[in-house]
């Protein structure tokens, strides 16, 4: 200790004028801020540095926020001795620990968690995304926005003695690219090269992967076109993407496949192409133990509280499969979902899977139809062993029971004609190229 406060004074000796008396200059106004009364920070401005995650291709990615339009300040009058905060949030951040560092109570974050069943995102903050909050005068929280990513906004308000959620999202402008090349060497090379993402080459080989063995079947000189259709928010690319024609030309025969509005690829004369969805996602015919009711009372506080989802009741451990084939959105813990996964199976469809003992599935991945992707349980806020499920289409809750899933093998006689109409539009725009 003591030789280390000896090389410090030597240290300050030897520096240049110049640098001591920055330094002293720092410690003394180092002093002042220790010393203000924390009450002076009227409106206090946390900001913290942006660290993305890496992660890339077509799942949810977090996105630079730089373009996201500050509408917090537009929306909500700033009133005497109301308090703004603005965190990003930086890998290994909880929302626990923030909440803790803004004075908010442990019990106000559970009650807020509770109200995010409905969207699972305030439990599973990630790197690069925002919070902004609104407390007045006494610190009671008004506001918390969740910036998720350039699209969606999740904000829950106090509302009376209650707080209110909803997930803004912007809808964002689609636009069409075309996308061709020549094999050379391998499908994938070409295509990357092509300017196709490894997402969206991993679609191209789902659609044709019962019609073409991309690793065999195609030769030098075979050709390839791809549709695809892009999503840009603000004049910026979100990666959320779709591959909507392939045309595929072998010396000895062309290849075809087509996204239909149901989610699925069919060829030119509307045969299937994919696999159909599968109605249940366990095995065997398990007893529903909570339905799918929109207008169910909450038995204990007699508010509607809908329940968004199915509820089998089954033994911890049992076996829970995909429905249908997808990506994995997001996979892990929140404290009232407990172990959940959420899966997008088309542009259209999702699916959740909550209070699950076992994940065995990554953010990311891409699962088929009937593959094994977690094991029920009874994690979260759970009255006992089940699987909750939930099928959702285009972001809002359906009856996963009474859906009408596609379970047929090719386009229904009564959607053939919207069907022939989208395919030619596709072959126009990949024939004008
Ligand atoms: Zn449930």
């Amino acid at each position: 200790m003591r030789i280390q406060i000896e090389a410090f004074f030597q240290f300050i000796n030897n520096l240049p004028r110049k640098h001591f008396f920055a330094l002293i200059l720092l410690f003394v106004f180092l002093l002042v801020i220790a010393f203000l009364p924390s009450q002076q920070q009227k409106s206090k401005h946390i900001k913290r540095i942006l660290t993305l995650s890496s992660e890339h291709g077509n799942s949810a990615s977090v996105e630079p926020l730089s373009a996201i339009a500050d509408e917090f300040g537009m929306r909500f009058a700033n009133k005497e001795g109301d308090r703004k905060v603005d965190v990003e949030i930086v890998a290994g951040d909880t929302v626990s620990e923030i909440f803790q560092r803004e004075g908010l109570s442990a019990a106000l974050l559970q009650e807020l968690l509770d109200v995010d069943q409905k969207y699972l995102r305030l439990g599973n903050l990630l790197p690069g995304q925002k919070l902004k909050m609104l407390m007045n005068a006494e610190n009671k929280l008004l506001v918390l926005k969740v910036i998720i990513d350039r699209a969606s906004t999740l904000t829950f308000t106090l509302k009376g003695d209650e707080y209110v959620s909803l997930l803004e999202t912007k809808k964002g402008v689609w636009s069409h690219s075309l996308y061709k090349g020549i094999i050379s060497g391998s499908f994938y090379i070409n295509a990357k090269h092509a300017g196709l993402s490894a997402g969206q080459i991993q679609q191209i080989s789902n659609a044709l992967e019962e019609k073409i063995n991309f690793n065999r079947q195609l030769r030098a000189g075979d050709s390839f076109k791809v549709l695809v259709a892009k999503n840009y928010i603000d004049g910026t690319y979100s990666f959320d993407s779709e591959v909507l024609a392939v045309l595929i030309k072998t010396r000895s025969k062309t290849y075809t496949a087509f996204l239909s509005e149901d989610g699925r690829y069919y060829d030119e004369d509307g045969l299937g192409l994919s696999k159909a969805y599968r109605r249940l996602p366990v095995n065997g015919h398990p007893r529903i133990s909570s339905p799918f009711n929109l207008r169910r009372l909450h038995p204990i506080t007699k508010r509607v509280s809908p329940h968004l989802g199915t509820d089998f009741a089954v033994v911890v451990g049992t076996r829970v499969y995909s429905i249908g084939d997808g990506i994995v959105l997001r996979a892990g813990y929140h404290p009232a979902a407990g172990n959940y996964i959420v899966i997008k199976n088309s542009r259209k469809y999702t699916t959740r899977f909550l209070h699950l003992s076992k994940i065995l599935v990554r953010r990311g991945q891409r699962v088929e139809m009937g593959d094994l992707i977690a094991k029920s349980g009874n994690t979260g806020r759970s009255t006992g062993p089940h699987l909750h499920y939930e099928f959702h289409i285009n972001g809002r809750a359906v009856n996963a029971m009474k859906v009408n899933l596609p379970l047929s093998k090719s386009v229904l006689r009564k959607d053939k004609k919207a069907f022939n109409k989208r395919r030619d539009g596709f072959l126009n725009e990949i024939k004008e190229a």
